[in-house]
C-alpha cells in the first residue's frame, strides 16, 4: 500500500515498522490480536459492500450513467463469510451490509444468516435506501438482522424524483411501515443535508420520524459523490438542530458513545419515546476520524481502512485460492488497518477525492 497523502507521524508507533506482532500465542485470547492502526484507534466495525449497483441514481452518490461490476468480480456469500471468520478473531464484532443497494443482492437474508452464525459477531445492520424494503424486511428480520437504516432525504415526491432521479418514495414508506410491523427497533431514517434541499425537508422529517417511532439522523453531505461538492453545499449540524429546535420541539443533548459518529439529542418535550433521537453525523463541520474504527469490504473485494482513502487492498485473490491461507489474510487485514491516515482531511487544501464514488465503495 502506498498512499499518495502522506502519513501524519503523531502515532503511538512509526507507521514504517508496521502493526506489532500479533498477540495470538497460547494463553491468550484471540481479542488481544485487536486491529490498531498506529494512533491507536482499535477497529471492530466491517461495513460490507454486496452491490454496486443500486435501483436509484442518487445525485449526491453516484453518476446517472454507470457500468456495473461484473457479478463475476463480486464477493460470494461464501467468500464474504470466509473473509468475516478471518476478521472476527481480529476483533471485528459489528457488521453493516451496505452497497450500492444491498437488497438488489439475491437472496441477501442468507448472507444475513451465515454472518450472523460466525462466532465473535454480535451485530449485524443494514443500510437501505427502502424501495425493496416492503418485501423483504421478515426475511431479513428471521435471519437475526435487527438494526436498520433507511436512507430517505425528503417526503416530497417531486424533491425525492430530483434528488434520487428515480421515482419510489411510496415504495420506501410501505418498506418503512413494514419493517416496524415486522419488529425492526430501533429504525434509523438517514438523510444526507445538503444545503438548498434540506432546509425544506428537514422540519417534515423530524416531525415525520418523531410520530412514527424512528430515530432520524442527518449526515452532512460529503465528497463522495459524483457531482462537484463544495462546502457551501454542506447543510451543518448545527443549523438542522436549530432548524428542529426552532420549528419541531427543543432538542437536549442525549448521551452519544464518544466512538459514534452520531450526536444523538432527544425532545425535551419527551413526545415519542421511540422516535425521540435525532442525530446529526458532523462529518464536515465536526469529523469524527480521531474515534473512527471501520473498515470497509467492497463488492468486489477490496479492503478499504477509511472511506476516503486513496489506496485499498485487494482481498479477493486470496479468498479465491484453493487453499485458502488465513494467517496470510489475517495479516493483510492487519496491515491494512495499521496503514491507516489520521483523518479524512476534507477540510484541508490537500484533499483528494477518491477514484470511486459512494455507490461502489459501500456507504
Ligand atoms: N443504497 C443504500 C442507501 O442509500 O441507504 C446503501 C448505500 S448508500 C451509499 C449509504 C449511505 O450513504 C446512504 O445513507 C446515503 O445517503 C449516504 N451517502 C451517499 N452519498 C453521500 C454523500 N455524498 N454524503 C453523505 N452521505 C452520502
Ligand atoms: Fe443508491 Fe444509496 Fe447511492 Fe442513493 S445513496 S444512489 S440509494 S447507493
Amino acid at each position: 500500500m502506498s498512499a499518495k497523502r502522506p502519513l501524519p507521524m503523531l502515532g503511538k508507533r512509526d507507521p514504517a515498522e508496521g502493526p506489532p506482532a500479533p498477540l495470538t500465542t497460547v494463553g491468550l485470547t484471540p481479542r488481544r490480536s485487536l486491529l490498531t492502526d498506529s494512533f491507536g484507534r482499535i477497529h471492530n466495525n466491517l461495513r460490507i459492500s454486496v452491490t454496486d449497483r443500486c435501483n436509484l441514481r442518487c445525485t449526491y452518490c453516484m453518476p446517472e450513467e454507470v457500468t456495473f461490476r461484473d457479478k463475476s468480480e463480486l464477493l460470494t456469500f461464501e467468500e464474504i463469510t470466509a473473509f468475516v471468520r478471518v476478521a472476527a478473531p481480529l476483533g471485528i464484532d459489528k457488521i453493516r451490509l451496505t452497497g450500492g443497494e444491498p437488497l438488489m443482492r439475491k437472496e441477501l437474508h442468507k448472507l444475513a444468516r451465515m454472518l450472523a452464525d460466525v462466532p465473535g459477531i454480535k451485530d449485524i445492520g443494514l443500510t437501505t435506501n427502502g424501495l425493496l424494503l416492503a418485501d423483504h424486511a421478515q426475511e431479513l428480520f428471521d435471519a437475526g438482522l435487527k438494526r436498520l437504516n433507511v436512507s430517505l432525504d425528503t417526503l416530497d415526491p417531486t424533491r425525492f424524483r430530483a434528488l434520487t432521479r428515480r421515482d419510489g418514495l411510496e415504495k420506501v414508506l410501505e418498506g418503512l411501515a413494514e419493517a416496524r410491523r415486522v419488529g425492526f427497533a430501533p429504525i434509523k431514517v438517514n438523510a444526507v443535508a445538503i444545503r438548498g434541499f434540506a432546509e425544506h425537508d428537514v422540519v417534515p422529517l423530524a416531525r415525520y420520524c418523531r410520530e412514527n417511532g424512528f430515530e432520524l439522523r442527518f449526515i452532512e453531505y460529503m465528497p463522495i459523490g459524483a457531482d462537484s461538492w463544495e462546502r457551501e453545499k454542506v447543510f451543518f449540524a448545527h443549523e438542522i438542530l436549530e432548524l428542529i429546535g426552532r420549528e419541531v420541539a427543543e432538542l437536549v443533548p442525549a448521551n452519544s458513545d464518544p466512538s459514534a459518529p452520531a450526536q444523538d439529542y432527544t425532545y425535551r418535550d419527551g413526545f415519542g419515546i421511540l422516535g425521540g433521537t435525532v442525530g446529526v453525523i458532523a462529518s464536515i463541520s465536526r469529523p469524527f476520524c480521531h474515534h473512527c474504527n471501520r473498515l470497509r469490504l467492497t463488492a468486489d473485494g477490496k479492503l478499504r481502512n477509511c472511506l476516503f482513502a486513496l489506496d485499498e487492498t485487494d482481498v479477493r485473490e486470496q479468498l479465491r485460492k484453493p487453499c485458502m491461507d488465513t494467517e496470510a489474510l489475517a495479516e493483510t487485514i492487519r496491515q491494512s488497518v495499521w496503514a491507516k491516515w489520521e483523518g479524512h482531511e476534507i477540510n484541508a487544501a490537500t484533499f483528494v477525492k477518491p477514484d470511486r464514488t459512494m455507490h461502489a465503495i459501500g456507504g
